[in-house]
């Protein structure tokens, strides 16, 4: 059985060498109105800076710009021969024993070559008189030495957040080419589900996982498409993938284990599918299948909520970002100190519910009691999911050990 980090990078490995070649369909999104249009979407172009940033040389903090060979000692004493604001630069030159008088953000007079702040400067009459000594270079950014004309600003296969979306708007873009969302089709099964709004009777049960994947796959970057349920039939069962697979990736759930009504492996076998992995060596959620079927990444998670959660975070993610024209990233585990001790059963890796807080500034991560991977509840209570590696079971209090974030907590 493969382990979970296997899993994942055949997950990668397995639709790079099958999908990745043709770059991802892409459109044009006009954002400056408002952003969260585009905002946490994938660049699909690289995006250059239209000039040199800053375009002038830059006054960084309000003080007076002068020669720095006439400071060199506290208590200088030059001419004030006019201002410089953001906007509207001083047209003179800065003449030894003369200076100007600067704002944040406002162009370095010619002739200067240092800024003293207003906190150590004084003006006296038509004079400033400074307390310290000047520096060369100190205070001001040179044009272009932040970003140079046509270099990069933002690279193809980038995420763009508000930084991202605030140096497109500095180079003057008010739209960006980004991937298009991968559409993940979302099909449960389960001859016992009902819809969310329905009265299930004592023995059916509200189909929960429709919802937690559609929002998992919304906070990944992609697309849901909501397929509802089928029943545990083959037939059925056949006819609701095929529509699936009309979408970009399939995520299936339940039916993927060993019982009598587990379909899900069989149908799609049928249906001429190829598989890499049909178990994981991990607690939630051991008995997930990662395959191909008519050129489509189809992933059967197991129907337990908590596992269909872990699955997806683990596999399924992973895909929304190739089909997005984006590497992976590797799992983003945080550190943090157990609340408690732990003694876990071999041979698999647990992902259990817990919370990780901060009390006295460094990270504290406690499991939280649950009834195994059908109590959706557990994971409510906290906001991350720690891992215990099979390498490594039993720990004591204080010991560090590895915290998977819940995605869009953080
Ligand atoms: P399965 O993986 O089909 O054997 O299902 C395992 C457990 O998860 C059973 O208790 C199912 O009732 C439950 N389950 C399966 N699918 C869902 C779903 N879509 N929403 C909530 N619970 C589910
Ligand atoms: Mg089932």
């Amino acid at each position: 059985m493969l382990s979970y980090e296997a899993a994942r990078a055949k997950v990668i490995e397995v639709i790079c060498a099958r999908r990745c070649a043709p770059p991802p369909p892409t459109e044009t999104i006009e954002f400056a109105e408002d952003p969260s249009r585009v905002l946490r979407r994938i660049a699909a172009e690289d995006v250059r800076a239209d000039r040199n940033y800053p375009p002038f040389d830059r006054s960084t903090r309000d003080g007076f710009a002068l020669r720095a060979a006439d400071a060199s000692q506290p208590g200088a004493k030059l001419r004030l021969i006019g201002e410089s604001r953001a906007g509207v630069p001083f047209n003179g030159v800065v003449e030894p024993g003369t200076c100007v008088q600067i704002m944040t953000g406002a162009p370095l007079p010619r002739g200067a070559n240092s800024i003293v702040m207003n906190e150590h400067a004084r003006i006296e009459g038509d004079y400033v008189v400074t307390d310290e000594a000047a520096r060369e270079g100190a205070h001001f950014v040179l044009e272009g030495q932040e970003t140079r004309v046509g270099e990069s600003v933002i690279a193809r296969g980038k995420r763009l957040s508000y930084a991202e979306l605030a140096i497109a708007a500095q180079v003057g873009r008010s739209r960006l080419v980004v991937a298009k969302k991968p559409r993940v089709a979302i099909l449960s099964t389960g001859d016992e589900l009902v819809a969310p709004d329905q009265s299930p009777t004592k023995y059916q049960i509200r189909n929960s996982n429709n919802v937690s994947l559609a929002a998992q796959v919304a906070l990944a970057g992609g697309e849901p498409v909501m397929l509802g349920t089928a029943p545990d039939n083959p037939a059925q069962l056949r006819a609701r993938i095929e529509q699936a697979l009309e979408a970009d990736i399939v995520a299936l759930t339940g039916g993927v284990s060993v019982g009598k009504y587990d379909l899900v492996e069989q149908v799609l076998r049928e249906m001429g599918a190829e598989f890499y992995f049909d178990a994981v060596a991990i607690r939630p959620g051991k008995p997930a299948v990662f395959g191909f079927c008519h050129g489509k990444p189809v992933f059967g998670l197991p129907g337990n909520p908590v596992s269909t959660m872990v699955t997806f975070e683990l596999f399924v993610v992973p895909a929304i970002e190739l089909l997005s024209g984006r590497k992976p990233d590797a799992l983003a585990l945080l550190k943090a100190e157990l609340a408690h001790p732990l003694n876990e059963k071999p041979p698999l890796a647990h992902f259990l519910p817990a919370r990780v807080s901060w009390p006295g500034g460094e990270a504290v991560v406690e499991a939280i009691h649950w009834e195994g991977s059908g109590d959706i509840g557990s994971v409510v209570k906290g906001n991350c999911f720690l891992v215990v590696h099979e390498a490594k079971l039993v720990y004591a209090a204080g010991e560090m050990v590895d915290v998977l974030p819940r995605r869009g907590l953080f």
